[in-house]
C-alpha cells in the first residue's frame, strides 16, 4: 500500500502533537480519519492526492479529533463517502451521512483491501483497520507510544473492552501499527504487552489505594497520579471512577 501520513496539524492536552491521518493512494483514494478540519490538513491532503480525488474517508471513531473535519472534508471533495461503525448520538453531530461499518467487512482502500477490526474501549464505535497482505494495521487510539490512552468511562468507555481489544489486535499479529497520535509502532506485540501489563498494574494499585480507604475517585487520583497536569486529572478520574467500579 502506497500510505502518506498528512497530519491534522491540531496540537493539543488531548491530542498530543496532533492527530495522524493517512491517505492510501490507489484505485480508491481512502483517508483514515478526517481530524479536525484545519485549513492546513486540507491543504496538505490536497497536495498529498496530487490531483486524484478522495474517494473515502474510513473513520476511526466519532471522537472529535477523528470526526469533526468531516464535513469541512466533504465540503471541498463533494464525490467522497464517509464510513464508520455507527454511534448515533455522536455521529449526528456531523453532517455528512456516514455509511456504516461492520466488524470483519472487507473495504477496497487505495489498491488493496482493508479489514475492519471492531476495537471498542476507548470508544465504543472504535475501529481498527488491518492491511492482511503486509500486515499493516491502522489502529487508531489502541495504542500511542510513550503515553497510555484514556478510557472515559462517562462517555461509552470501557477498560474491560479495552483490554479485549488489546488482545485481540495482538492476536493478530501485526507487523506494524499506524497510530492516530504518536510515532509508528514497529513492535506491536512488545507494546500492546506492555500496555496490558500496565493496566493490570493499575488494577492493582486502585484496589491497594481503596483498600488503604481512598473511597471516592477524586482520592484515588491524588494518590495514583502525583504531579500530574491539572488538565488531564479530569481524565485520570475518568480511568479510575472505571476501575474501582470493576474493583468494588
Ligand atoms: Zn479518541
Amino acid at each position: 500500500m502506497h500510505i502518506t501520513l498528512v497530519t491534522g496539524d491540531n496540537p493539543g492536552p488531548y491530542t498530543g502533537a496532533g492527530n495522524n491521518t493517512y491517505l492510501i493512494s490507489g484505485e480508491t483514494p481512502t483517508l483514515i480519519d478526517a481530524a479536525t478540519g484545519n485549513a492546513s490538513h486540507l491543504d496538505a491532503l490536497a497536495s498529498a492526492l496530487d490531483a486524484a480525488s478522495l474517494a473515502q474517508v474510513l473513520v476511526t471513531h466519532a471522537h472529535p479529533d477523528h470526526a469533526d473535519g468531516c464535513d469541512p472534508i466533504a465540503a471541498r471533495w463533494p464525490a467522497a463517502a464517509f464510513c464508520k461503525m455507527p454511534w448515533p448520538e455522536r455521529d449526528s453531530r456531523q453532517s455528512v451521512e456516514f455509511r456504516s461499518i461492520a466488524d470483519g467487512d472487507l473495504i477496497p482502500a487505495g489498491s488493496g483491501v482493508l479489514r475492519a477490526v471492531h476495537t471498542p474501549g476507548h470508544a465504543p464505535d472504535h475501529l481498527c483497520f488491518f492491511d492482511e497482505t503486509d500486515g499493516t494495521l491502522f489502529s487508531a487510539d489502541l495504542v500511542i507510544l510513550g503515553s497510555s490512552v484514556v478510557i472515559p468511562s462517562s462517555r461509552g468507555g470501557s477498560l474491560a473492552l479495552y483490554l479485549d481489544s488489546l488482545r485481540r489486535i495482538r492476536d493478530l499479529r501485526p507487523a506494524r501499527m499506524l497510530p492516530a497520535h504518536g510515532p509508528v509502532i514497529d513492535d506491536p506485540g512488545q507494546v500492546i504487552d506492555g500496555y496490558i501489563a500496565h493496566r493490570q498494574r493499575r488494577e492493582g494499585q486502585v484496589v491497594d489505594a481503596m483498600r488503604a480507604g481512598a473511597r471516592l475517585p477524586d482520592a484515588i487520583v491524588e494518590r495514583l497520579y502525583q504531579g500530574l497536569k491539572p488538565e488531564l486529572l479530569v481524565l485520570a478520574r475518568e480511568s479510575v471512577s472505571r476501575a474501582s467500579d470493576q474493583a468494588a
